[in-house]
């Protein structure tokens, strides 16, 4: 009888303990997951595409590559898959600001993450008199997935870019608008001032479990699980 392949473990491109977590809860209990913190060396990528998909690419390529080029015992004979979200926040009333700039936006100099609080509090002043009809938004989320290649005789003639075409992309969307105070415990980044079409309360308050179901990240990767990949 013929052994089965083993299954892919899947590598989450993230120290995001929240994304970690939601991503983990999304996928279930079939899929083995191991996430950036289970690889203190790898490199840093520098989010500089000026789209989601772009910046999800770019962290799931880059992941891949260098996973690919580890001796191969660190490989330990898996077979892996990188997933990387990239996601964000549109505000009309901003021209879809902060977007790509969702996790940095109250930076001074716009580099490097900035605390939640702050991020949601430039917002607040942002939209400030902005009514309430006026202040539709959405979350936008990117899932790329690459295989990592089993480089047997070494990566020699090997280029990164090949890993982009094996990229696949899902993308989800989720509509709602900005509340005008922060609210509620739960989640994580704009969560306390996000109220989802549909819902009075925000994703901070309506907690995981309605959130996995309605979410930009659950509709990227219900796309994903569609797609058979
Ligand atoms: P990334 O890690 O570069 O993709 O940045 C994502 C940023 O977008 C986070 O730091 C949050 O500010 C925001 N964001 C993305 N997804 C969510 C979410 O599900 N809830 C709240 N904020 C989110």
């Amino acid at each position: 009888m013929n052994a089965m392949p083993p299954m892919p473990t899947v590598v989450l491109a993230t120290r995001n303990a929240h994304k970690v977590l939601e991503i983990r809860a999304l996928l279930g209990q079939a899929s083995s997951c191991l996430t950036l913190n289970d690889f203190s060396e790898a490199p840093d990528v520098v989010e500089d595409a000026g789209s989601f998909a772009g910046n999800a690419t770019k962290k799931a390529v880059e992941l891949a590559w260098w996973l690919a080029c580890l001796p191969k015992t660190e490989g330990a004979g898996r077979s892996l898959l990188v997933l990387a979200d990239d996601s964000g926040l549109e505000v009309d009333a901003l021209n879809g600001a902060p977007g790509v700039f969702s996790a940095r936006f109250s930076a001074p100099d716009g580099s490097g993450n900035a605390p939640d609080a702050d991020n949601n509090a430039k917002l607040l002043r942002l939209l400030q008199g902005v009514p309430s009809a006026s202040r539709t938004a959405r979350f936008r989320c990117v899932i790329a997935l690459t295989r990592v290649p089993d480089f047997f005789g070494g990566a020699a003639g090997k280029r990164m870019g090949d890993l982009q075409a094996v990229t696949r992309v899902f993308e989800g969307v989720c509509e709602g608008r900005i509340e005008a105070a922060a609210r509620g415990q739960g989640g994580f980044g704009y969560d306390p001032l996000f109220v989802p079409d549909g819902f009075e309360q925000c994703f901070a308050e309506l907690g995981g479990e309605v959130k996995n179901r309605i979410s930009h990240r659950a509709r990227a990767l219900e796309k994903l699980r569609v797609a058979g990949v």
